[in-house]
């Protein structure tokens, strides 16, 4: 197939384009600018990239700016939407950029006949704002708390991908809409840059953290999530949202996995523990002084377990989940090859 693929220096776009060339396709990708000959380098060097990968500008606020990038594609993945919890301006940083650009990707598929699936990377911030511990998300389930004012990079996810739904039941196009719905992606990076999701492991070593929160995440390897936007695009019946994830880990048995792994030594690894009420309190109350998205990240994630159930993707796509402390070992590598990490000598992990 011809696949378009927006954002394609991005963490989980060059993912899906290495398994796309992989797999034989024929791969078109958008970046924002063909000038970032550093960003590109390294997919112009993936196995297939020099006789089946090509570049297009394309910025998502341009109206029609991806009408030619779709020209003669069989299917578009549309990855590119800015992804920070600390946006200066929200709705113009983050709300505009990923609801213009979903409606202007589609509309620019929908002039193009050839176009027959487009799969959107929408999130779980999609799915919740605020996980319940004791209610199992579903692909039923919709973020209704998010807002300009909390949590804004999940209000710009959730706007986008209901944009989407809405462009699909109002136009009734060519093509249909899949959605893959990403938990906290992390894993090797095939740019040079670190993605948002991956800062944590710098951060918790950095020892931004003062202590041990009371803070669970949903991970999910980014060579996962590339698979279960490959996998959508070639099967036929894949349908509706996919809720996209491994397993939860806490930051208790995070920190200890590091620790485990000789990541203390050289670090700042957080000790004190404040995965407890006293705790729970005290992050609360400083979370306002944290710049406004990471607050309400905190004020909204901490004390909650998310629970989440991934039998869709399993059984209608096929993806298995690597394990949650392999892949995090694996980052923790990848960020120390990359020189964004340190490890003191002779503290060689245990996997
Ligand atoms: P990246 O920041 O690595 O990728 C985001 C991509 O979007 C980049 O290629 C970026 O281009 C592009 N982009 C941003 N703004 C614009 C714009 N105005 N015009 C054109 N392109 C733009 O993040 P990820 O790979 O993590 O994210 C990819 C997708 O996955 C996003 O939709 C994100 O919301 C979603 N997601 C990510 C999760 C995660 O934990 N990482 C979890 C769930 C969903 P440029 O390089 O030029 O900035």
């Amino acid at each position: 197939m011809h696949v378009l693929v927006t954002g394609a220096s991005g963490f989980i776009a060059s993912h899906i384009v290495q398994q796309l060339l992989a797999k034989g396709h024929r791969v078109r990708g958008t970046v924002r600018s063909l000038a970032k000959e550093k960003d590109l380098a390294r997919l112009r060097a993936l196995p297939g990239a020099a006789e089946r990968l090509s570049f297009v500008a394309a910025d998502l606020r341009t109206p029609g700016g991806f009408d030619e990038a779709v020209r003669g594609c069989d299917a578009v993945l549309h990855t590119a939407s800015p992804y920070t919890l600390d946006a200066k301006d929200p709705q113009k940083d983050l709300v505009d950029p990923a609801v213009m650009g979903t409606r202007n990707v589609l509309l620019a598929c929908q002039k193009e006949p050839s176009v027959k699936r487009v799969i959107l990377t929408s999130s779980m911030a999609a799915i919740t704002d605020e996980p319940e511990s004791d209610h199992l998300l579903t692909e039923a389930d919709w973020n209704n708390k998010s807002s300009l004012q909390r949590n804004p990079y999940y209000y710009s996810k959730t706007l986008a991908e209901r944009a989407a739904w809405e462009f699909i039941e109002q136009e009734k196009p060519n093509f249909d809409l899949v959605v893959i719905n990403p938990f906290l992606v992390i894993g090797p990076s095939l740019s040079a840059g670190i993605n948002t999701s991956n800062q944590l492991f710098v951060d918790l070593l950095a020892g931004t953290y003062p202590g041990i929160m009371n803070l669970t995440w949903g991970f999910v390897d980014v060579r996962d999530v590339a698979e279960a936007h490959v996998r959508a695009l070639e099967t036929p019946g894949a349908k509706g949202r996919y809720i996209t994830a491994g397993e939860t880990i806490g930051m208790r048995a995070l920190v200890e996995l590091l620790d485990k792994n000789g990541w203390a030594k050289g670090n700042k690894l957080p000790k004190l523990g404040m995965d407890c009420g006293a705790g729970d309190f005290a992050v609360r109350l400083s979370s306002y002084l944290q710049p406004k998205g990471i607050g309400s990240y905190l004020r909204t994630h901490v004390g909650r377990v998310p629970r989440y159930d991934t039998s869709k993707v399993r059984n209608e796509l096929g993806v298995k989940f690597r394990s949650v402390e392999s892949s995090i070992l694996d980052t923790l590598v990848d960020l120390e090859r990359e020189g964004h990490v340190k490890r003191e000598a002779g503290t060689a992990p245990s996997h």
